[in-house]
């Protein structure tokens, strides 16, 4: 039997729909959600990242704003930007694009952003309200990931969750989310034993290691929901995920495609955030 395909851009599109409406009655009110976006220098996947949040933004009606950056800006100016952004009224959200080159320090520039404008989620202070349960802004990847669990209407309640990859933006909050929904969890990592043996006892395996391919047949057990986080690309210029789709998908029960899974599933919940801000800032 062959997997079910869950499709991120399709589930993204009846969201959007949604969300533009959400736009709607808050322009209605005299509220224009706007996310400001921070680019530095030319790496050209995290310029086409960006293209698609603005894209997608103004699909919804949100503003965007982008502040580029070369990649010699020093940290004291992109700080500078972050904290006039965090004063302005007109912005909602504040995304830095990650990575950012060497010579600045990734945590002092996430520290500067306003947590109330952290749409992200990678803000030291959203990240602890989320391990506790609190409200917070939660990571875009892993929020798209388990939403669209949840909408391809899989129970997760006591099921085994294992996640491949432990990085602080996707990994380890996607665990602490499906350990909220009541799932088992396992992390696994480069440095995991027998990796094939623990991901075969998952009904729900999560891939983010970032290595195309590394996630055949033999590691799936019959049945299972694989969600592929990966985005690798290929010698032929392709995008691929961690997971060999062909041969998984006669395996699995469900299956998320690459590209047209999490991808479009991640900016949508980009889009909720900052309207959730906006939301909450305008009733400040
Ligand atoms: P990362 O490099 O920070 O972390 C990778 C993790 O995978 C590490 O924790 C590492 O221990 C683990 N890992 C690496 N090789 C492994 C192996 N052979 N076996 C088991 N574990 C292994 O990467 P990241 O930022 O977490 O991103 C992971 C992947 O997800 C990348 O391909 C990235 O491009 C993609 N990504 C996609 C989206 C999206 O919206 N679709 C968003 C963020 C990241």
């Amino acid at each position: 039997m062959t997997a079910q395909i869950i499709s991120g851009t399709e589930m993204a599109k009846t969201i959007r729909a949604a969300l533009a409406e959400e736009v709607a009655q808050l322009k209605a009110v005299g509220v224009e959600p706007g996310l400001a976006v921070v680019l530095v220098g030319d790496d050209p996947a995290s310029h086409s990242y960006v293209k698609g949040k603005q894209k997608a933004c103004a699909e919804v009606g949100i503003r965007s704003f982008l502040y580029s950056f070369p990649k010699t800006v020093d940290e004291e100016t992109l700080l500078a930007q972050i904290r006039a952004l965090n004063a302005d009224s007109a912005v909602h959200g504040i995304l830095v694009q990650l990575p950012l080159p060497e010579h600045i320090r990734e945590w002092s520039v996430i520290e500067t952003i306003a947590p109330e404008k952290d749409v992200d989620g990678f803000h030291p202070i959203n990240v602890g309200k989320m391990m506790i349960g609190q409200r917070a802004f939660l990571p875009c990847t892993p929020h798209g990931v388990v939403a669209m669990v949840k909408s391809a209407g899989i129970d997760i309640v006591g099921k085994h969750v294992v996640v491949i990859g432990r990085s602080n933006i996707v990994g380890k909050p996607v665990g602490q989310l499906f350990l909220r929904e009541h799932a088992t969890v396992t992390y696994t990592h480069s440095k995991t034993n027998d990796l094939a043996a623990i991901t075969r006892q998952a009904d729900i395996l999560i891939v983010a290691a970032g290595k195309a391919r590394l996630i055949g047949p033999e590691h799936v057990k019959p049945g299972a929901v694989v969600i592929d986080v990966g985005v690798n690309r290929l010698e032929n210029g392709k995008l691929c995920g961690d997971v060999d789709f062909e041969a998984v998908k006669e395996v699995a029960g469900y299956i998320t495609p690459v590209p047209g899974g999490v991808g479009p599933m991640t900016i949508t919940m980009l889009l909720h955030n900052t309207i959730e801000a906006a939301r909450e800032l305008a009733a400040k």
